[in-house]
């Protein structure tokens, strides 16, 4: 081994043979050394024992440097003997000291290191391990550099660089990569599963659906299921979002286990989960797996120290049926997921054709609505709600018209929800608003007018200064407004609503509850916040004449806007007994097509009197 002599520009010869221990080069034997220059005659002891010395130094820096080393280090001969090795090459292998001396031959700490990582003792492992060194001697004769990792059983990963040396030996550098291999697979892991939940991502199960897909055999068939948690905002709302992660960490665990292990699971994001289902002979096994999947997503959860309920709605498209693609398949889950949604939440669908033309439906309904305003196809219309005790028409509910070109008259509960996705409610509304102010204004009775106000609106732009502009430009008394929000769109709300609601009754308008008994029974917001009247759904009041728990449940949101000092409202009274149920219940204020259809704001005089009459000739009868 050739070593570079600081003292002077030559080479010492350190000789290998006689390196006392292998590993390590001796720290002194002026032996290795040749005379600095056999040719020059006899040398005198001093310069030997000089040059000796500075052999030993030498020696003792290689040693440190080499057990330094960041790397293993190896060496070996052409006869494939080691040369020299290093401490960490001693230490990765776990070598005993024997099988670091030098001239120790490859194939002995191939075999050893073999069998230390479990191989067996066979003729044909040791055949094995020959071929192998074969292979190794092989590239470096032919000069060339090569790399290989080994992945020991200890669970360290080890980069070998194979470098040829002039003479036919080669060097091996070992460098430990474990903590980067490590990365590198978190980073290959996080790029296919959600790290909370720790399922696959949307892009693994778009993959693992198209791969499903192309091996599906003749006659055979296979489901996915888009799953849409029901409530989940309110989880995050109400709890936290720490709470939230639970739930959503919950789900996962729940859906792995009720599939079979050939199903294949993951989050498409927010609080939608996907589930491959393989191996089905019809599509009615994919809607029990679904059945199954919406009573377990049921139950509730115990998270936080707090329990949480939330449901689950699940569309199921399945191939071959609907689509060879991924994407087509997904796409058509979805749709009947959003039917699902439409019929109300809490069960499951299989795609059906209409879904498409509903979905499609919905496309032009969100174009056509950003024009809607400026082709002046939306219009208000009024419906009266009165105080049966009083005698007296209280006021009006402003309720939005769209007259579509094409498609008809357009219900506010089906384009409204699609203008909230869509953010072109915060245009229709400031329209609505305005209109109702200034209508209201040219009525000849000062009654009250109410405006329908979406979650979406209090959460975004200043909605307050909108409202306190319209009542300046309209001159409308701030008192004769009512603003209404729904229950269902309260418990969605976020921070900037209640903000927005503490400013608007700093102008003096009145805020109303609307739709009460629909969200999920969280009354504590009615704690938090004062509401100056609670509309009771009409779901309640239109089952009240059959259902006995409806009458109870109106009788109760009565009571419970009374003893909270709010004035309750019963909308939708269709008939007299309705009429008298809810009067019974000791609610006052009633709304309904029994008093009044809606109509335009022209016909609202007309329409005040009707009520008026048919509530004295009620009164009459009575
Ligand atoms: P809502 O605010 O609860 O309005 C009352 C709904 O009940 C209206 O439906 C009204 O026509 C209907 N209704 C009134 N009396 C009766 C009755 O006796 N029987 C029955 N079956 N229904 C009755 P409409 O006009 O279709 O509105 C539906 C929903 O659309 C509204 O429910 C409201 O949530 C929303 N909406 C309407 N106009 C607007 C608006 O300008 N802005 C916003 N954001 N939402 C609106
Ligand atoms: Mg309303
Ligand atoms: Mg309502």
């Amino acid at each position: 081994m050739l070593l570079y002599d600081w003292g002077k520009p030559h080479f010492a010869f350190l000789d290998m043979e006689r390196t006392p221990k292998m590993g390590r080069p001796a720290a002194h034997d002026d032996a290795f050394a040749a005379p600095p220059d056999a040719h020059a005659g006899p040398v005198d002891t001093e310069t030997l024992a000089a040059h000796a010395q500075k052999l030993s130094q030498l020696n003792a820096w290689f040693e440190i440097a080499l057990n330094n080393m960041a790397r293993g280090l190896s060496m070996f001969d052409a006869e494939r003997r080691l040369i020299v090795c290093n401490a960490l090459y001693r230490e990765i292998y776990g070598l005993p000291e024997e099988l670091t001396l030098p001239g120790t031959p490859f194939s002995r700490i191939l075999a050893y290191h073999a069998a230390n990582e479990g191989a067996a003792n066979t003729i044909e492992e040791l055949r094995r391990q020959q071929l192998w060194i074969e292979h190794h001697a092989q590239e470096l004769t032919h000069g060339r550099t090569f790399t290989h990792t080994q992945y020991l059983k200890n669970g360290r990963v080890i980069l070998v660089t194979n470098q040829p040396l002039a003479d036919g030996g080669w060097v091996d550098i070992q460098e430990d990569i474990t903590e980067r291999t490590l990365a590198d697979e978190r980073i290959g892991w996080l790029a296919r599963h959600c790290p909370l939940t720790e399922i696959a991502n949307r892009f693994h199960i778009c993959e693992k659906l198209q791969t499903e897909i192309d091996r599906l055999k003749p006659g055979g068939c296979l489901a996915v299921h888009i799953v849409d948690l029901d409530h989940f905002k309110h989880v995050n709302d109400t709890l936290g979002h720490a709470a939230g992660d639970a739930v959503l960490k919950a789900v996962a665990k729940r859906i792995s286990a009720i599939v079979r292990d050939t199903d294949f699971v993951g989050r498409l994001g927010g609080d939608e989960f996907a589930i491959v289902q393989t191996d089905i002979t019809s599509p009615e096994q994919a809607a029990g797996l679904a059945r199954r999947l919406v009573a377990t997503l049921n139950a509730p959860y115990r998270v936080l120290g707090s329990s949480a309920g939330i449901g689950a709605s699940i569309g199921i498209a399945v191939a071959p049926e609907h689509g060879l693609s991924a994407d087509a398949l997904l796409r058509k889950a979805d749709m009947a997921l959003s039917r699902v949604k439409g019929c109300g939440r809490g069960s499951s669908c299989i795609y059906r054709p209409d879904d498409e033309a509903m979905a499609s439906e919905r496309v032009v309904i969100e174009g056509d609505l950003r024009a809607a305003i400026e082709r002046r196809q939306l219009a208000l219309v009024y419906q009266p709600i009165l105080d049966v005790e009083a005698g007296v028409v209280t006021g009006c509910e402003a309720l939005l018209r769209w007259h579509h070109p094409t498609l008809g008259s357009i219900s506010p509960s089906t384009f409204v929800p699609i203008a909230e996705r869509s953010g072109s409610i915060l245009e229709i509304g400031a329209w609505v608003l305005h209109r109702a102010c200034h209508d209201a204004v040219g009525w000849s009775a000062p009654i009250n007018v109410a405006v329908n106000f979406s979650a979406v609106q209090f959460a975004h732009g200043d909605l307050a200064a909108l409202v306190a502009h319209e009542l300046v430009s309209s001159g409308l008394d701030p008192a004769r407004l009512e603003i209404e929000i729904s229950e269902a769109a309260l418990l969605r709300a976020d921070p900037r609503t209640f903000e927005a609601m503490e400013k608007l009754r700093a102008l003096g308008v009145r805020l109303v509850l609307d739709d009460f008994g629909t969200g999920f029974a969280c009354l504590d917001y009615l704690r938090t916040f004062i509401f100056d009247k609670i509309k009771i759904d009409r779901a309640f009041i239109g089952g009240m004449a059959e259902r006995r728990d409806s009458m109870a449940i109106v009788g109760a949101a009565a009571g419970l806007a009374k003893a909270l000092d709010i004035g309750p409202v019963a909308e939708g009274i269709e008939g007299l007994a309705q009429l008298n149920g809810v009067r019974e219940t000791g609610c006052r204020q009633v709304q309904g097509f029994y008093f009044c259809r809606p109509v335009p704001s022209d016909e609202v005089e007309a329409a005040v009197a009707q009520c008026l009459a048919k509530l004295e000739a009620d009164t009459a009868a009575a």
